[in-house]
């Protein structure tokens, strides 16, 4: 760790876009949100943040990094174990945002949120998970500020991963399965589908619906949002100083893709550099191929839930009804992205690629033997990326410099690697 690294400014790329995101809309008015708007639901300073489209810089509070110094800087990491099996000249970097005591990347998001919810004298919060990796880190920063965190986290996911649910639990809030009972939303969900197993989707609107009917609750998100991905670009900011020490600079950029908070986070400081002064770096959004939204999506207004209740979002989407397949990697169970990836997506500042569920866990598996770490199923994505980009180079002989976010690790996740290793994982068919 050398907090000399840690930045203390988030980076606001809003600011430098050329085309703006379009506008968040009112789904009754068609008319776009104001930051009082979002309040209703956010904390106000991270319904400003989100629509912010003038600072680039927005200061990190003082109580926020305390924090972040428990663990950043993180690793910038050379994976010449796996360029040596892989027998490829590229060079292969990855950020590893899994050495946190919660394992990814969320923590960076849920700190500010549950500081700016305390600052702002919300007392409860609450949110969906999918895998329990928003709901563990969410849980932990509540604690951390003093505040009462309640999450719903996916049906399917608390059945394949008991064990968050238990991390959840273990730093003080309460979980439930979504769909419950205990919203409208739930109920309405369950009443059409008793066996829904549940969705990002679906524990947004059951989370929404709660703060919006408690008082003094504030909902917050993870992934797809503006802020979220704003705070999370102390992963790049880290490792352009990082790359820099190490002597190089990167010509591919990979991270997986949920809803984009990872991938913003590590992208959107060095795509600055692409926007102000047309540095050419492939940036690469890695996605499942069962949901696969930017690859296959269309860019148009849509709904962020199941239900209905979000604003709409401009965004590459499958559909707000899209139900995605029961793929390991929870987190990339969404039918949507946030609303900067979309638009830089629209303008071909960056790519995506739909990797299968088998290809993502051959990846996993390689990159824990090579390099000792088994990966979240969600990194396995950006592995697999990775590993398709530094074959290219062994037949073209290029050394580029593959740069990787390694988003969270496994260790909670063997489930899905039993299931890998027993020959039971299958390939879902996207049916669009
Ligand atoms: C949540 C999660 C993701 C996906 O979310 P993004 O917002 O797209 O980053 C990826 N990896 C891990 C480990 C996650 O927990």
């Amino acid at each position: 760790m050398d907090e000399s690294e840690l930045p203390r400014q988030w980076y606001n790329i809003q600011a430098d876009m050329i085309n703006k995101p379009l506008p968040l809309l009112n789904p009754a008015t068609k008319e776009p949100l104001t930051a009082e708007d979002l309040a209703h639901i956010f904390a106000a300073e991270c319904a400003k943040q989100e629509l912010d489209q003038e600072h680039a810089w927005i200061d990190i509070p003082e109580e926020v990094l305390e924090r972040y110094k428990y663990y950043r800087s993180t690793p910038l990491v050379r994976a010449y174990a796996l360029e040596k099996a892989l027998g490829t000249p590229a060079h292969i970097y990855f950020k590893n945002e899994s050495v946190n005591p919660l394992g990814s990347h969320k923590i960076n998001s849920a700190l500010p949120q549950c500081y700016y919810c305390k600052q702002e004298g919300t007392t409860n919060v609450t949110t969906e998970t999918g895998a329990g990796q928003w709901g563990a880190a969410l849980s932990y920063a509540a604690k951390a500020f003093g505040l009462e965190c309640a999450v719903y986290q996916v049906k399917i996911s608390m059945q394949q991963k008991p064990y968050r649910s238990s991390i959840m639990r273990t730093f003080g809030a309460t979980v439930e399965g979504s769909p419950s009972m205990s919203t409208r939303a739930g109920k309405d969900i369950i009443t059409r589908d008793p066996l829904h197993p549940g969705s990002l989707g679906t524990a947004i609107s059951e989370a929404v619906e709660l703060a919006t009917t408690t008082p003094n609750c504030k909902y917050t998100l993870g992934s797809v949002m503006s802020h979220v991905s704003l705070h999370q670009t102390v992963i790049g900011l880290e490792a352009e100083k990082q790359m820099e020490k190490a002597g190089e600079y990167p010509d591919t950029i990979i991270a997986c893709f949920g809803g984009g908070s990872n991938f913003g986070g590590l992208a959107f400081p060095f795509m600055r550099h692409t926007i102000k002064e047309g540095k050419k770096i492939d940036f690469i959004a890695a996605e499942p191929s069962s949901c696969p939204k930017l690859t296959h999506g269309k860019f148009e207004y849509d709904f962020g839930d199941e239900a209905g209740y979000t604003p709409l979002l401009p965004m590459y989407t499958l559909g707000h009804e899209f139900k995605p397949a029961n793929i390991h990697a929870g987190g990339l169970r969404y039918h949507g992205a946030g609303t900067i990836v979309s638009q830089l997506l629209k303008d071909g500042y960056m790519r995506a690629v739909d990797i299968p569920q088998t290809e993502s866990f051959a990846a996993g598996l390689l990159f824990a033997q090579t390099e000792s770490i088994i990966p979240a199923p969600e990194s396995c994505h950006a592995i697999a990326a990775t590993i398709r980009e530094a074959k290219k180079c062994i037949e073209t002989g290029e050394e580029k410099v593959i740069l990787f976010n390694l988003s969270g690790h496994g260790l909670i996740d063997m489930t899905a690697y039993d299931s890998y290793l027993n020959g039971d994982l299958t390939d879902p068919e996207f049916k669009g």
